[in-house]
């Protein structure tokens, strides 16, 4: 089966649990998990250890170290970003694979990753009640977030857009969006930003892109907004659907951190570092965001993040 079948297989098997959801009075918060995929070498046993971190006593990694254990917060409904198989109980994604390196980095083998849903209204307080160690979930960092959490340095740079049915012939940008039913996610940037960009649309606001999609599959909606790859990854398992108006923000990615773990943010900054010099960030860019159709090769996607937001 190629990457797209398999995706659109999965996909839809998360919508329908999602319309389930839906009909039963709406998305459950609390954290699902779910296992992290291949087993790592042996090897890395050691570090799991106490005497064996190379962390500073008392710093956020060599807690996460002795404690044997690194949980991280990703999307379980979005394609190339961290997806689940409900089948297999694994997430895949651009996401989840940043988590397993800095895994990687952290001397932690990957049965020791431990992967909890964060929806987007829930990234941030996951992180301040000890939820999670990390959040990789297409968090855009901004001013407001900044003051609540860490951030790591931007590893990926998206745009907000705009998703429609491929008959769809009315909108074409975003002020079309005026006066239209659109739907967009609590908690996101995207819900603010089209209110701004098309103060007459009509917003609703749900917990999950996989459940506007589905709202704008049965025509409770016209349009879905959110970031470009997001919106890429539901178009390229479903041919009916079509992106349209460009980009109209810019989105850039980062790790989220509790506030306060400086140290934690600064290591995940240097795994972001070493991997966007090493080849690493490049392969996992082709096998993930890479796969949607039209997007830019590695090196040019590579070249347009920001080293700072
Ligand atoms: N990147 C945007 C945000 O962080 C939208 C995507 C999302 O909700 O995950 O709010």
């Amino acid at each position: 089966m190629s990457t797209w079948n398999r995706l659109m297989v999965i996909v839809w098997a998360t919508l329908a649990v999602a319309l389930v959801a839906c009909g039963s009075g709406g998305d459950a918060k609390a954290p699902a998990t779910a296992t992290a995929a291949a087993k790592a070498p042996a090897a890395a046993t050691a570090a799991a250890t106490p005497t064996a971190t190379p962390f500073p006593a008392g710093s956020s990694m060599a807690t996460i170290v002795q404690k044997g254990k690194l949980v991280i917060g990703v999307k379980y409904d979005v394609p190339l970003f961290g997806l689940l198989d409900p089948v297999t109980k694994k997430v895949d994604g651009f996401d989840v694979a940043i988590g397993k390196e800095i895994a990687k980095g952290l001397g932690l083998r990957e049965d020791q990753i431990e992967f909890v849903e964060a929806i987007t209204a829930n990234r941030i307080p996951f992180l301040q009640e000890d939820k999670a160690d990390l959040v990789i979930s297409t968090m855009t960092i901004n001013a407001d977030r900044k003051t609540q959490i860490e951030f790591s340095r931007p590893y990926y740079l998206a745009g907000q857009s705009i998703l429609v049915k491929g008959d769809n012939a009315t909108i074409k940008t975003v002020a079309d969006l005026n006066g239209k039913k659109v739907c967009s996610v609590q908690g996101s940037t995207s819900e603010k930003n089209v209110v701004e960009k098309a103060p007459q649309v009509q917003l609703t606001s749900f917990t999950t892109y996989s459940t506007c999609v589905s709202a704008m599959k049965d025509g409770r909606v016209e349009a879905v907004t959110t970031d470009d790859i997001i919106l890429a990854g539901f178009a390229g398992v479903d041919k009916t659907l079509k992106l349209v108006g460009g980009t109209f923000t810019t989105e850039p990615y980062g790790i989220g951190i509790k506030k306060g773990k400086t140290d934690l943010a600064a290591f995940a900054t240097g795994v972001l570092n070493s991997m966007m010099t090493d080849g690493r960030w490049d392969k996992l860019y082709a096998q993930y965001p890479g796969q949607a159709p039209g997007l830019a090769p590695a090196a040019e996607a590579r070249a347009k993040v920001p080293a700072t937001p």
